[in-house]
């Protein structure tokens, strides 16, 4: 049985005062909520809200996640925060890779895969992204793409590494449109990644391993995309900071049973 998991993606939005409401709106609408045993809720603010946010979150059953980190722990490397400084600022959990980092600052499998590494030396679950471009999937590229992801993003990381990390499919053409991939094509692209990872761990660790998918998940469509067999919960970005919308979503992803 795989742990859902359900993490919200704030971006570049939220003051610190924002943020704060917030957290504090999710905390009060999902307290008597399944614990951390059976579902992961997983908040990721902007760097400038992490402190706030865990003060606001510590004792429930809601954890902290960062957006992206550096691998290295500390140094001259201006702008870049370490996954020491995450685990410092109260994080469980970092996002890897996502592809607003790979678009649009040069984030490549390599950078991911020095990234997961670190975050893994730091006992950061890291989530780490992969998936298509609209050009991709209508070159019918999408296998080849989450294939030379799956394989570069993750040299070197063995079997026991991997069960520590969070696959988010997130097909690009699906982040922040409006447009979601229907649950079957998720589900395809989730069956075909668990397949990549039985080729590369093997059967136990690839069956144990959470896929999330992310794309314009809504309260209205979570229900449908969990309830496929390889999906395993939801990285969520607009949906996500807003009270009503993320702890619906959150709720009905908790209902589902399979
Ligand atoms: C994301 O940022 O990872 C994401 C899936 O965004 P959205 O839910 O807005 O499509």
């Amino acid at each position: 049985m795989r742990k859902t998991i359900i993490a919200g993606n704030w971006k570049m939005y939220k003051t610190i005062v924002e943020a704060i409401e917030l957290a504090n709106g999710l905390k009060r609408e999902l307290f008597d909520l399944a614990g951390p045993d059976e579902i992961d809720i997983v908040l990721c603010p902007p760097f400038t809200a992490l402190t706030e946010v865990f003060e606001v979150i510590i004792n429930s059953n809601i954890g902290l996640g960062g957006q992206d980190m550096y691998w290295q722990d500390e140094g001259a490397f201006t702008g870049e925060v370490s996954g020491k400084m995450l685990k410092d600022a109260g994080c469980s959990f970092v996002i890897i890779g996502h592809s607003e980092r790979r678009q649009f600052f040069g984030e490549t499998n390599e950078t991911v895969n020095k990234k997961i590494k670190a975050a893994l030396k730091h006992g950061l679950t890291p989530i780490v992204c992969i998936g298509e471009t609209l050009a991709e999937r209508e070159k019918n590229m999408t296998f080849d793409v989450l294939k030379e992801q799956a394989h570069n993003s993750f040299k070197d990381i063995n079997a026991e590494e991997i069960l520590k990390t969070v696959i988010a499919y997130e097909p690009v053409w699906a982040i922040g449109t409006g447009k979601t991939a229907t649950p079957a094509q998720a589900q395809e692209a989730h069956e075909y990644i668990r397949d990549l990872f039985v080729k590369l761990y093997g059967e136990k660790a690839a069956r144990a391993l959470r896929i999330q998918y992310g794309g314009s998940v809504k309260p209205e469509n979570t229900a449908e995309l969990i309830s496929q067999p390889d999906i395993d919960g939801a990285l969520v970005g607009g949906a996500s900071l807003n009270i009503e919308s993320f702890s619906q979503i959150v709720k009905r992803a908790s209902e589902v049973k399979k």
